[in-house]
């Protein structure tokens, strides 16, 4: 169980959570472009898409099986051991859908060494801690898919050992308590030194700069008389955003922004509900994205007999390709491009005119952390074609489609440095 709480609590605080998020996403639509945009004269409409980025939790276990009532780790709970073509799934999805979909990593059975001997609040053996049969040649095939699909799969960091375990025993979890409250300092900062560890023995890469708390266990700033948040010290390790949902996120009330608010400079974004139950495997997909994260676990994109895992990559295809030909989302490319287009699609306001749209930047130049990347995109439906121009943005439109007789036109959008506002000029093709 990834979640936090009994099942009891947890509709509770569900309840709770979507009403805020609506809030959230209705607020943005007034304020921005939402979606919703009325018409104009000559019939145009248009509209910053909200956003839809793909993380799977759980990544990294080589054993499915659940333990947690034997004081080991909840892993994925499939019925079978994990193979290198549970990794190509997810490369598979990135590929058919041109994202790089989010695998936040456990790591503790990549450890060729046992070095986490040296840390046993990070398993379940402690200093008896013996990872040998998991060692084998599997772990070098999985390290060739992750780094020879580097535009498909983006490592992101969830934990060493998923839980916290003191003499013997696990509490929930591995960055914070029960009730999000962070872990000792010394201990954070250890299970970081063995999360980039590990990284380093199976070439895996620099520490990523994105996470996934392990149980969504998580506090929003400081907690429990600690002087300094997760956020703040992730962030010291180059870290510059963190994906939770927010109804299990202590102080989530400090957000600002509804769905997604800056711990200490780090972009925090609300992951909502997943369409699957944590051990679904093999299911087709159905249901409602409630927002911007698209949350799965790992089981959700395998199949029981892995050599058909291909099946249920391509139910999640089928289901998520039309977020990208929808007016009012889109997939976003990966996570820098996604974190960028979310904050335009809830922070930017747009002005529909009859011969153009007019942006005005001014409340993302003021976050805590604007986006380094410049582009965004706008996406926009005409009964004409049309023809672009503007001096104060550079625009790329990529090619039309037609929809029911109108003209539905993607805009790469290029902002120009230091302009607040910009102001794109459409005319009728003659
Ligand atoms: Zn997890």
């Amino acid at each position: 169980m990834k979640r936090v709480s009994n099942r009891r609590d947890f509709m509770k605080g569900t309840v709770r959570v979507a009403a805020g998020f609506t809030a959230g996403l209705a607020a943005a639509g007034r304020t921005a472009s939402g979606s919703g945009q009325q018409p104009n004269a000559r019939g145009v409409t248009a509209v910053i898409p909200m956003p839809i980025q793909v993380v799977i939790d759980d990544v990294g276990w080589w054993s499915g099986h659940d333990g947690s009532k034997q004081q080991e780790p909840y892993r994925t709970g499939i019925p079978r051991d994990h193979v290198p073509a549970d990794y190509e799934a997810i490369a598979r999805l990135g590929r058919l859908l041109g994202i790089r979909p989010q695998a936040a990593m456990i790591l503790c059975e990549w450890d060729r060494n046992n070095i986490l001997r040296k840390l046993p609040t990070s398993t379940w053996m402690g200093a008896n801690w013996d990872n040998s049969k998991w060692v084998g040649p599997w772990l070098e095939e999985a390290a060739d898919i992750i780094r020879s699909n580097s535009e498909h799969f983006e490592m992101t960091m969830h934990g060493v050992g998923h839980e916290y375990w003191t003499d013997g025993k696990f509490t929930r979890a591995e960055w914070a308590d029960s009730n999000g409250t962070m872990r000792p300092v010394d201990q954070v900062e250890a299970h970081l030194d063995n999360f980039e560890a590990l990284l380093n023995q199976n070439k895996l890469g620099p520490l990523p700069v994105s996470f996934v708390p392990t149980a969504f266990l998580h506090g929003f700033g400081p907690t429990g008389g600690h002087t300094m948040s997760l956020a703040e010290i992730l962030g010291r390790r180059g870290i510059v955003y963190i994906n939770t949902p927010f109804e299990s996120m202590q102080n989530r009330a400090a957000v600002s922004h509804g769905v997604f608010g800056f711990d200490a400079g780090v972009i925090t974004i609300d992951r909502g509900q997943d369409l699957m139950d944590w051990s679904d495997i093999g299911k087709t997909p159905a249901g409602q994205l409630q927002g911007p994260t698209c949350g799965l676990h790992w089981p959700n994109l395998l199949h029981t007999d892995p050599e058909r895992n291909a099946e249920t990559v391509d139910g999640w295809v089928r289901f998520l390709q039309p977020f990208n030909s929808a007016m009012g989302t889109l997939l976003a490319a990966n996570s820098e491009s996604f974190r960028t287009q979310l904050v335009h699609h809830v922070c930017t306001r747009l002005t529909l005119m009859d011969d153009g749209i007019r942006f005005d930047f001014a409340k993302v130049d003021i976050l805590p952390r604007p986006p380094v990347q410049h582009e965004l995109i706008l996406k926009l439906r005409s009964p004409r074609a049309l023809n672009f121009t503007s001096d104060t943005i550079n625009v790329t439109p990529e090619p039309p489609t037609e929809t029911e007789g109108s003209h539905q036109y993607t805009l790469r959008l290029s902002r120009i440095p230091g302009r607040k506002e910009a102001q794109l000029s459409f005319a009728a093709r003659s």
